[in-house]
């Protein structure tokens, strides 16, 4: 069963436990974390029941409740241990739409109870939908030796000062940027460490401090996503994703990345595929000022790294231009992730010396004639190039080095969706790729690796140019 998370309140009508039985004293217990009584219908019960009814926790009421008594619950657990009773509890609820739950009787359920870790106002549910009850536990373990058993008095504390902050300091960012600093600062270490006095001074002083600022202005960081795969975001990517009020992503950026962004957060895509339409540059930059002058917390999400052929020059001159706060979080760039999948590595010290990235786009979108680079002088040394951009040029540009001297046995791998699950590799020469390049097959985004690294032994699947697409040639 699929399910998904939410807290309930108990605040109307109290839950209802239909049996008397050890089982069902436990679950009266377990619900009487979130409520102040429970309703326990059942002919006899077990001590500790009975004892719960003599404190007033639980309201003790007939065996075989019908509709009237389970409507308007905000839900009922059947744990009377006569499967026919339970399934009887389950189906009237099931018809009310009263969420029911059966212990170790899914097909019963129309919601599952998790594994919980309890520290008062802080509670944290965990569930693995049946799959795996064991592993809920161990989590539930780990996070009960992680958690300061003090969190309970910080979120009271928090609670305290609700209503003053929501006074004094701005909502949306301003404000969440103020809990963020009381819960990461001294404020919070006091209220851990049980000194609450210390703690309200330090937020009485925070509050006072944020209302005579003046109106905070609000920051853009330029942020790479790295080539797809989220686990190559780097901690400071991550940490910018859920600060952000607003993110403005491209079109590679990978699909887990955006899953790390706050829930609230805007998500404005500005994506360019070739020759797509998109926004256009100066309109991007305008909505980048715009946002952090109204004092929001920008993210220029882009993918790779936002420093190579990502324009995030251009961005940055705007950005100062306006007398913004800036701050860049590098990213894993796609030539060197194709270089980590491949296993092969850009420098080498009996191969290969520098690398050079290029682009094989023009600004304009004019073929490129890489007049601006010395090719030749590249073809005497020992030197790696990645091509970004080259989908549709790289016929041409091996034409180029061709031209310029390089040998034309010189080995390239283009690597198609570096990091990604639909990643591709095909390797050829330079010759061949300037004879066939509809032969490669590539689709953007692809990358390709130029130069004797490229001929090292590779990890995984690389499909030949030659034997395309009868064979694959398998290295490692
Ligand atoms: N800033 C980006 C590059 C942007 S230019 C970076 O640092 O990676 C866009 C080009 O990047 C694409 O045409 C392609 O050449 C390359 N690219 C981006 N993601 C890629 C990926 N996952 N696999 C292969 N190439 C990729």
């Amino acid at each position: 069963m699929r399910t998904f998370p939410i807290f309930v309140s108990f605040a109307g009508k109290p839950p209802l436990v239909v049996g008397g039985g050890e089982l069902a004293a436990v679950k009266a217990r377990l619900l009487l974390k979130g409520a102040a009584t429970v309703d326990v219908a059942a002919s006899h019960v077990v001590p500790e029941l009975a004892a719960l009814a003599e404190a007033g926790h639980v309201s003790l009421l007939a065996a075989r409740p019908g509709i009237d008594r389970l409507r308007g619950r905000p839900l009922v657990i059947a744990a009377t241990g006569d499967d026919e009773e339970d399934a009887r509890v389950s189906a009237i609820a099931r018809a009310l739409g009263v969420p029911v739950n059966v212990p170790d009787r899914p097909e019963l359920c129309s919601f599952v109870l998790p594994a919980i870790v309890d520290r008062g106002e802080v509670t944290i549910a965990i569930g693995t939908s049946g799959a795996a009850p064991v592993l809920a536990q161990r989590l539930r373990a780990w996070l009960e030796r992680e958690l300061h058993p003090r969190l309970d008095a910080l979120a009271k504390l928090a609670a305290e000062f609700r209503a003053p902050v929501a006074e004094k300091v701005p909502s949306g960012s301003p404000r969440r940027r103020f809990w963020e600093a009381v819960f990461e600062g001294a404020a919070a270490e006091a209220a851990l460490e049980g000194d609450e006095d210390k703690a309200r001074a330090l937020i009485g002083a925070a509050i006072k401090q944020a209302t005579d600022a003046a109106p905070a202005s609000g920051r853009v960081l330029l942020v790479g996503a790295g080539p797809g795969d989220p686990e190559l975001l780097t901690m400071k990517a991550v940490r910018a994703l859920k600060a952000a009020d607003v993110i403005l992503y491209d079109r590679l950026v990978g699909e887990g990345v955006l899953d790390h962004a706050r829930r609230e957060a805007e998500l404005i895509p500005v994506g360019k595929a070739k020759g797509l339409h998109s926004v256009p540059q100066a309109e991007i930059n305008a909505l980048l000022i715009e946002r952090a002058r109204a004092g929001q917390t920008v993210v220029r999400l882009k993918g790779g790294d936002p420093f190579i052929f990502g324009r995030g020059g251009e961005e940055l001159d705007a950005l100062r231009e306006a007398g913004l706060t800036i701050e860049i979080v590098p990213g894993v760039t796609a030539g060197i992730a194709a270089a980590a999948s491949l296993q092969i590595p850009l420098t080498h010290r009996d191969v290969s010396h520098t690398v050079t990235f290029l682009s094989g786009h023009e600004a304009g979108g004019e073929e490129p004639s890489f007049e601006h680079l010395d090719l030749a002088a590249l073809a005497g040394g020992k030197n790696t190039l990645l091509l970004y951009m080259g989908v549709t040029t790289a016929g041409l540009i091996a034409k180029k080095l061709l031209e310029a001297g390089f040998r034309p046995e010189l080995p390239v791998i283009a690597v198609e969706n570096a990091s990604r699950e639909n990643e591709r590799r095909v390797a050829a020469t330079i010759a061949e790729l300037a004879a066939h390049p509809e032969r490669l097959g590539l689709k953007s985004p692809a990358v390709l690796i130029f130069g004797e690294v490229a001929g090292l032994p590779a990890h995984g699947v690389i499909e030949d140019i030659l034997a395309l697409p009868e064979l694959a040639r398998v290295y490692a």
